[in-house]
């Protein structure tokens, strides 16, 4: 029995940042390999920090959902989930015993060796008969000076290619490092010229950056000395799937154990359930069951008719990110969960749906009735920042405080870390009263604006006072 997370970054702006990551858990989901599948973020819920006391079994398999290796993979998600791990991970990856649960943390999949079938596939989807005496291939990479492994999968892809033989030349070039791939033209000698992005998915900087920068008008430009077929992101194929699986089973070689049901876990959604099955309140949903069959709906529309029916745990899912003024909801205890709908499950799915309409809710708060689930106070979220979050650390507690105060209290649940007290919860029959026991990334990043918005402040105040 074992649960497999997939981790992406997640966004605190932008609502579609998660999908990719959705998607290959659903395939894998279907693909019926895990017992479970679930998915983690670094900027939404359920976080870094939370994903783990969600895992069903207690063996787990950690995939980030990353293209390559580099800040995130090395050191943010080593972090949050207290593997005691910083640098690069080892091809089998790394195993530590956490909270009663076998964690095994891989590569990220991009890394594999699998992904040079993936970029040739790409190739030959965008020049299906494509000839090697008059054909170069370039491999495209985002780059950055800040981390010098994130580039070495690119290269590592181009030798491999470079090997086989099947194109006149073969390159890479990137677009935040050198070689810049606006030098493409002064490499390549070659008629036609494939071009893959080396991209998670369809974005801002394949859409947009690479075409731009590039001069291409769609997936075939003509130019003077070279035609040049634009391909669509390696991420985005089908065969990323069976990639993922590949990392997986890759980590499960360093032991063949398998897992049991998390007796935690296991008590929580128990007592939850029992709950729920007599009728209930969480947050803002109202929960009832009928012959077998969970229904969920916004409390405030109880006793209205046409409301609008889900019957999958995904659409629910995708329903509840966005309020009903089209606000993103990064943090999904704020009080603006949408209303007009209602979603009826089987146990299985209700379980799901639950898990998406308030990620980590259940295990938390049943952890932290027990007594199990300890207090992270603000001073230890700070210490713990690295890269850009560093700045949090100059945060004073007035102004933690201040931006917590207008952010949390627009959140259902109640502040534990920053000491304020929850007698009883959700599950005594209080539907708001849910523990928050650390501070979230949304905090921890509106405190770094607030610092940064300070210093500055200072700074245009000081030439001024000095002028006095
Ligand atoms: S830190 Fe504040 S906004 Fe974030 S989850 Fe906790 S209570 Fe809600």
């Amino acid at each position: 029995m074992r649960s497999l997370v997939l981790i992406g970054h997640g966004s605190h702006l932008n609502p579609d940042s998660a999908r990719a990551v959705y998607h290959y858990a659903e395939l894998l989901r279907k693909a019926g390999s895990f017992s479970e599948v679930i998915e983690g973020y670094w900027k939404e819920e359920p976080s870094l920090r939370q994903v783990l006391r969600t895992t069903r079994y207690s063996d787990v398999t950690v995939i980030p959902m990353f293209i390559s290796e580099g800040y995130f993979t090395e050191t943010v998600i080593p972090r949050e989930l207290n593997l005691g791990h910083s640098g690069p991970v080892p091809p089998h990856g790394i195993t530590r015993q956490l909270g009663g649960k076998t964690v095994r943390y891989t590569q990220p999949y991009g890394v594999h060796p699998r992904m040079t079938d993936v970029i040739l596939e790409r190739a030959r989807e965008a020049c299906p008969d494509f000839s090697p005496e008059d054909t170069g291939l370039l491999i495209i990479g985002h780059g950055t000076t800040r981390n010098q492994n994130s580039n070495r999968v690119i290269y590592q892809n181009r030798d491999r290619i470079r090997e086989k033989g099947l194109f006149k030349e073969v390159h890479a070039l990137f677009l935040d490092e050198d070689p810049r791939v606006d030098t493409w033209d002064t490499l390549f000698t070659s008629k036609h010229v494939i071009m893959v992005p080396f991209f998670t998915a369809e974005g801002w900087h394949t859409q947009e950056t690479i075409p731009e920068e590039l001069g291409l008008n769609g997936s075939r430009t003509t130019f003077t000395d070279h035609t040049v077929h634009y391909a669509l992101p390696v991420g985005t194929h089908p065969m990323i799937t069976e990639v993922i699986l590949e990392v997986a089973q890759d980590a499960w070689r360093t032991s063949s154990a398998s897992g049991e049901p998390s007796p935690e876990q296991q008590a929580a959604w128990d007592t939850f359930l029992g709950l729920a099955r007599e009728g209930m309140r969480l947050g803002e949903v109202l929960i009832r069951q009928d012959v077998g069959l969970y229904t969920l709906q916004h409390m405030l529309d109880e006793g209205k008719d046409q409301l609008q029916v889900f019957v999958s745990p995904e659409s629910l899912r995708d329903l509840v990110r966005i309020s009903d003024s089209g606000e993103y909801r990064p943090v999904h205890t704020f009080r603006n969960l949408p209303r007009g709908w209602k979603a009826v499950f089987n146990e299985q799915d209700f379980r799901r749906a639950i898990s998406y309409v308030y990620p980590s809710v259940i295990e938390d708060t049943c952890l932290y009735q027990k007594g199990a689930l300890r207090v992270t106070p603000w001073i230890s979220t700070a210490r713990r920042q690295t890269g850009i979050y560093t700045r949090v650390q100059q945060a004073t507690l007035k102004d933690v405080d201040q931006v917590s105060k207008k952010i949390c209290g627009f959140c259902l649940k109640s502040r534990l870390w920053y000491g304020d007290t929850l007698y009883q919860t959700f599950l005594d029959g209080v539907p708001g009263a849910i523990p928050c026991v650390e501070a979230c990334t949304y905090v921890i990043s509106e405190v770094r604006e607030h610092v940064v918005r300070k210093e500055l402040a200072q700074q245009k105040e000081t030439p001024a006072q000095s002028a006095r």
